[in-house]
């Protein structure tokens, strides 16, 4: 039986695992430190499995462009000692096996298409609102990528009327979704932890009204068959039907079809793998390398 290596990098921890048909033999996590440190400590847990294809979901910006002089590796991210860090090569060369890399939200969202809230489809958009906010979008089966890869996340939203920061936290574009809907975000506004807001707090109004003109946007810009909110934030299990709600509202009656008509009931919905979705996206990866 084939073993596969997986592995979902993010900004504060790694976590890694040994997969046989989609069944998790071992799995650990270690902190983000650099990559002098966690390099090693990684190459050495894969290395001790025969392992046919490592597959990584990781955070980014990465250059995801086979063509280009810097394939691979992590670009522009605020953690600076993984700046420029060629972590595709890396492991290819540390593990001599095939090697796939794509961010987290693509292979969360290919395990929500093959696997999750959106198996048997054929197009999903998955949205984590954490710390960041960030987006996979799968069209005919497969992960979007293009010039670069997509970064839904920071698209420019609308601010709301009565918002106490309508200028965002973003570094890069001060009010753009993930400026003003993150989790920092609500914290910065409100000065409270997000995970302490009450519900009939204000808060959740603007933060439904927010993610709603995303959902909006991708219903009409790519008629995803599903959108699936996840993160730490969607634990607050009563924004699913405000966002449903608004992103009916900001539709205006224009896109036609029964989910739409239902309310986008079961169109906006929890992710299917709970948290196991960025683990099993990169076993998803490893497959396909
Ligand atoms: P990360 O994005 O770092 O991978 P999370 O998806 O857990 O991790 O996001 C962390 C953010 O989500 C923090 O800003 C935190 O305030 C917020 N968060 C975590 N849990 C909750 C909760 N139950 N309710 C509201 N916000 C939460
Ligand atoms: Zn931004």
């Amino acid at each position: 039986m084939a073993l596969y290596g997986a592995l979902e990098a993010g900004g504060t921890k790694m976590v890694l695992a040994i997969l046989e048909e989609g069944d998790i033999r071992e799995r650990i996590s270690l902190p983000t430190r650099t990559p002098d440190e966690t390099m090693p400590e990684m190459i050495a847990f894969f290395r001790r499995y025969p392992i046919t294809a490592l597959g990584v979901g990781c955070f980014g910006p990465l250059d995801l462009n086979p063509a280009s002089a810097t394939f691979g590796r992590i670009t522009a991210t605020p953690k600076l000692p993984w700046r420029n860090y060629p972590i595709l090569s890396a492991f290819q060369q540390a593990l001599g096996v095939p090697v796939a890399l794509d961010t987290d939200v693509n292979g969360a969202a290919l395990a929500e298409a093959e696997l999750g809230a959106a198996r048997g489809l054929d197009s999903c958009l998955y949205i984590t609102v954490g710390t960041g906010i960030g987006g996979g979008l799968i069209i005919h089966g497969q992960p979007v990528h293009g010039l670069t890869h997509p970064e839904i996340g920071h698209i420019r939203v609308n601010p709301l009327p009565g918002d106490p920061m309508p200028e965002g936290i973003c570094p890069y574009h001060g009010c753009c979704l993930e400026g003003m809907a993150s989790g920092p975000a609500i914290e910065r506004r409100w000065g409270i932890s997000a995970r302490e807001l009450p519900e009939e707090h204000a808060a959740w109004d603007l933060e439904s009204g927010y993610l709603a003109q995303l959902c909006a946007l991708a219903m009409l810009a790519f008629s995803p068959e599903k959108i699936i909110l996840g993160g730490g934030v969607m634990q607050q299990k009563f924004l699913l039907p405000r966002i449903r709600a608004k992103t009916v509202e900001l539709l205006g009656g224009y896109v036609s079809h029964p989910a739409v008509e239902s309310g986008l009931r079961d169109y906006i919905v929890e992710p299917g793998l709970g948290v196991h979705s960025g683990l099993l996206g990169a076993y998803l990866l490893a497959r396909r390398a």
